[in-house]
């Protein structure tokens, strides 16, 4: 059994790696219980963050890390809000005030101008020193509606269209939006290169 470290404290996010990697004979364990506290997010750019989240666990723990970092970036905005996007409007994580402004922002630029994506990226640091990280990542691309539309998902989701299906991120059927999504495809991709990474521990 290889034990990991998950850099985050998100339950979710626990759960969905937890269910991804089942099979693997492997342990995943919240960074918090191992006592490692919150880095700040000083990088430039998502991979960036993601190895800085990744080495500080591996760190203090002694343990292979896992770590991800996800954002909505916006084609007519220059890409915000990217690594902002949690705390868009000031306080971390309040998607209604992100929205808001992000539709302000927006406000006037027509539907053809409006093209965004998700893009995620997740990380496998096998010890701290690692010089060849595991870096899996995945986009989903779509444009901001003008209203928001629907009542599942969360941040950005309400906003979002998937122009394939018609349907905003926060109308799509969980476990769709969970397969298609900038996330699913990250997740797939780690899951594809994991055991490869995993033997080298072993
Ligand atoms: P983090 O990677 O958990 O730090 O997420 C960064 C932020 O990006 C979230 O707080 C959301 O605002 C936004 N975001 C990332 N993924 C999604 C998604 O699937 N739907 C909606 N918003 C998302």
């Amino acid at each position: 059994m290889t034990r990991l470290v998950l850099a985050s404290g998100n339950a979710g996010k626990l759960r969905e790696l937890g269910a991804l990697l089942g099979d693997l004979d492997v342990e995943l364990l919240p960074q918090a219980r191992l006592g490692v506290d919150d880095i700040e997010e000083t990088g430039l750019s998502f991979v960036e963050n993601a190895l800085l989240k990744a080495r500080h666990a591996a760190r203090i723990t002694g343990l292979p890390a896992l770590a991800d970092d996800s954002g909505l970036c916006v084609d007519a905005l220059g890409g915000a809000p990217g690594l902002y996007s949690a705390r868009y409007a000031g306080g971390h994580g309040d998607s209604a005030a992100n929205i808001a402004r992000l539709l302000r922002e927006l406000d006037g630029v027509p539907p053809a101008r409006r093209s965004a994506h998700f893009h995620a990226v997740i990380v496998l640091l096998r010890h701290a020193e690692d010089p060849q990280p595991l870096v899996a990542e995945g986009s989903w691309p779509g444009t901001i509606l003008e209203t928001p539309r629907g009542a599942g998902g969360f941040g950005y989701d309400p906003v979002f269209l998937d122009p394939e299906r018609g349907l905003s991120a926060a109308e799509l059927d969980p476990a769709l939006k969970n397969r298609i999504s900038h996330r699913g495809r990250a997740l797939e991709q780690l899951r594809a290169r994991l055991p490869e990474a995993l033997a080298a521990l072993r």
